[in-house]
């Protein structure tokens, strides 16, 4: 393309919030098959909120809720941050916590009043050697509903289940349409439960959902897509995509998220609308038009 040509398409991206950060950028975006989007963040708000809590036999909402938030208060998961807002909402008391670690992808473990909390995925429970019992059909529930179940388990028994829900944004089903009306193929891609994923995929029409995909494997499965002769673009907001963003043919960051996220991406959605995916694509695929 000509430098005037990219000059001209560059400056009706940045009108319409989509930053088109160099010229082969927006000379290789036309060529796009697929797009990946990342769930949490990208497709929803990724302002999650407590919705719901279901506390088993031999505790109650306030020990639950207390003994999960205490263990969550050192995390910096999005997820974490809902438990510990109603806890401190509730005005609940802030116990003891030795021994905090996190499981990347999975949860949070701390001892809480001399008590073991694990707190995070069925996955997560199921790893340490914890049957999660009555809880797995509350998760099921949760999940069906496309809100993320989040199990805790206290000294070694499932304690309860919490639901955080995280609202998709508002033109996400719009800019879906718009991807699929361009023959693109969709795929979420996410670290969530299979379950909550599909229902949200189903809501906003995306047919394909890899879940359950720890962070480090985000960039592998956009391999995997390349080697099968795909040219994808990925759209995510978190640090967990970075490496992703960087494999794919083009990264699209969302403007809200982690800068780590902005540096690997080739293009910056400014205002964090999905809609700019299909603007950039569009603006890409009218410019090498012209010059061909
Ligand atoms: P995503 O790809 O959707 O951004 P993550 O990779 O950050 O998801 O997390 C994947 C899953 O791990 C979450 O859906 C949740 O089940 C669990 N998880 C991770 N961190 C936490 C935490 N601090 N508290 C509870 N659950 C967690
Ligand atoms: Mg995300």
């Amino acid at each position: 393309a000509t430098p005037l040509s990219i000059m001209v398409a560059t400056g009706k991206g940045a009108q319409a919030g989509v930053l088109i950060r160099s010229a082969e950028a927006l000379e290789t975006a036309h060529r796009l098959d697929t797009v990946v989007l990342d769930k949490t963040g990208t497709i929803t708000a990724g302002k999650p909120a407590l919705t719901e809590l279901h506390a088993l036999p031999g505790f109650d909402d306030d020990t639950l809720l207390t003994l999960a938030a205490a263990a969550e208060r050192d995390s910096e998961h999005p997820l974490a941050a809902a438990v510990v807002a109603v806890a401190d909402e509730r005005g609940l008391p802030r116990p003891t916590v030795v021994g905090f670690s996190s499981v990347t992808g999975k949860g949070v473990r701390a001892t809480v009043d001399g008590r073991e909390v694990l707190i995070g995925s069925a996955r997560l429970l199921a790893e340490v050697g914890i049957d999660s019992g009555a809880a797995s059909d509350v998760a099921a529930r949760f999940a069906a509903e496309g809100r993320t179940p989040v199990l805790v388990a206290v000294d070694g028994r499932p304690a309860g289940v919490l639901a955080v829900a995280d609202p998709i944004k508002p033109d996400s089903v719009a800019a879906l349409a718009a991807l699929r009306r361009m023959n693109l193929a969709t795929v979420m891609i996410t670290g969530d439960s299979g379950r909550a994923a599909e229902a949200i995929a189903r809501q906003v029409g995306i047919p394909t959902v890899l879940a359950e995909v720890l962070p480090e494997h985000k960039a592998t499965e956009v391999r995997r897509l390349q080697a099968a002769g795909a040219r994808v673009g990925m759209v995510g907001d978190g640090i967990n995509d970075a490496p992703a963003l960087a494999q794919a043919d083009i990264g699209l960051a969302i403007g809200t998220g982690t800068d780590v996220a902005i540096e690997a991406a080739d293009v910056t959605l400014i205002t964090g609308s999905l809609g700019g995916v299909a603007t950039a694509i569009s603006l890409s695929r009218a410019t090498m038009r012209n010059i061909r």
